[in-house]
């Protein structure tokens, strides 16, 4: 599994400043959506062949009624999330009351802790972290977030007991087969889908006990096909769906997306469209992972729900719409057959290779079809087009100025990509190359 760094400490120390520095990789998941409140970040990065994942909490200032209170919230349910603990405490402040009750808990907490002092820009390090000590975490680490002293080493010294792990590789399992993950939030019919698509008992199960984090696979075969379901959150073992409630974890879910080649992320009709599916749905996204869209529990709904719901998704789920839409029972069984088309044309879609040929000549017909503008009185130039990876699909195109290409116009050229390609399920990502 990933390791999963969380970043606690006072508010105003430079926890975002430094999660969008560890993040600012080309993997990174943080995408900006308009309208997504969230108590946590979270985010991913990568330090040479490693990759992590950190989590941002709010912060906890020192106002709140004891630190239980206080840490109660999100910022106990990341430090539980988390393999490590990067505790930061701010080098011009000094040591300041809400850091000490933080260390206490920090201290009875079973967590591997890293104290670091952040802002040490301009000062002497040993002098801004002397005081430190006293917090009995053990050696202060000076950093400054904003310039990137000391990050990287810090990150690399933080990482050094986790293996490397190539981050393009994909699964890590070694059952043949497309990966698929089934994602969603608790209740949406997860475990009813999964049990439904292994046929009930008729599948061995590998059935570890293990640590929370094991990411299961379960491979099967469905008429001659190779498949695995990857079960992060242990969805399969809850048979009985009625008795256990699934704690929902976004670290689990991320695994998920990690470990699978196309992710099932399963809306509920009944309760229609939440917060959590757009926030849940941006991870996806923002992972560059092949996508189906699985609408449950279509069973039994009135003719007026379903309009409804069939509306907010249109409205709402805009910018996923290159995911295959289905309508399921997962009780019942109705359309879940169906979806392995999708699955299947979204892996191959993820993983298709075009020739630079044919790349090329896509591109020009766009041109001439509708030329980019002009800025500063010359033309914004689009020459060649070559394929620079896969999984997702990455689309390299060369010329000039293309640093001023509009945003409506890198839309027009994804859209032309995607028909002429027939490329469904998965998102292609541009990357714009400049002669001057
Ligand atoms: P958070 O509330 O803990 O997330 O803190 P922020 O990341 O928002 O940072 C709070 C303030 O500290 C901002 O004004 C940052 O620019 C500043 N800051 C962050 N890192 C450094 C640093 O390394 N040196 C200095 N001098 N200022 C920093
Ligand atoms: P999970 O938490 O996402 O794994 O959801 P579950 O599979 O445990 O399902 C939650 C509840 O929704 C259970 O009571 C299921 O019986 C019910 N459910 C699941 N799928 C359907 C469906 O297609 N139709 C209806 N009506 N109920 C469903």
């Amino acid at each position: 599994m990933t390791p999963v760094i969380a970043l606690v400490g006072r508010p105003n120390v430079g926890k975002s400043t430094l999660f969008n520095r560890l993040t600012r990789s080309r993997d990174a998941l943080v995408a900006d959506f308009p309208g997504l409140t969230r108590d946590r970040k979270y985010g991913n990065g990568q330090l040479g062949d490693k990759v992590y994942t950190v989590i941002d909490t709010g912060g906890i200032s020192g106002d709140e009624q004891g630190i239980d209170a206080a840490m109660a919230e999100q910022s106990l349910t990341a430090i539980d999330e988390a393999d490590i603990v990067l505790f930061m405490v701010d080098g011009r402040a000094g040591v300041m009351p809400a850091d000490q009750a933080i260390a206490n808990h920090l201290r009875v907490n079973q967590k591997k802790t890293w104290l670091v002092v952040n802002k040490t820009d301009g000062l002497d390090e040993l002098t801004a972290t002397a005081d430190f000590f006293s917090l009995g975490l053990g050696e202060p680490h000076p950093i400054a977030a904003a310039h990137g002293r000391n990050v990287t080493a810090l990150i690399d010294e933080v990482l050094s007991p986790f293996p490397e792990r190539d981050p393009l590789a994909g699964p890590a399992g070694s059952h043949p087969g497309v990966h698929i993950g089934v994602i969603g939030r608790p209740n949406v019919g997860k475990s009813t889908l999964v049990n439904r698509m292994l046929g009930e008992d008729r599948v061995v199960v590998f059935d570890e006990a293990g640590t929370t984090r094991d990411a299961i696979e379960i491979p099967f075969e469905r008429r001659g096909k190779p498949y695995v379901l990857v079960d992060t959150a242990g969805i399969r073992r809850r048979k009985n769906v009625s008795l256990i409630a699934e704690k929902f974890s976004i670290i689990k879910t991320l695994d998920a997306i990690k470990e699978c080649h196309v992710a099932i992320m399963v809306l509920d009709a009944r309760s229609g469209l939440v917060e959590q599916d757009l926030h849940l749905l941006d991870y996806v996204l923002s992972s560059g992972r092949a996508l189906v869209l699985a609408v449950n529990k279509w069973d039994g709904l009135e003719q007026e729900a379903r309009e409804k719901m069939r509306a907010d998704i249109k409205r709402r789920l805009g910018f996923a719409d290159y995911a295959d839409l289905h309508f399921i029972s997962a009780l019942h069984g109705t359309g879940v057959g169906d979806l392995y088309k999708s699955v299947d044309k979204a892996f191959d879609s993820a993983n298709s290779h075009w020739s630079t040929n044919r790349l090329t000549t896509i591109l020009q017909d766009a041109v001439s079809e509708h030329q980019p503008p002009m800025i500063n009185g010359r033309r914004i130039k689009l020459r060649m087009a070559h394929q620079g990876g896969s999984n997702p699909p990455i689309i390299v195109v060369h010329g000039n100025q293309t640093s001023s290409l509009p945003e409506a116009y890198k839309r027009y050229l994804t859209n032309t990509f995607r028909k002429v390609l027939k490329v469904k399920g998965t998102p292609i990502r541009f990357e714009f190359r400049s002669g001057d």
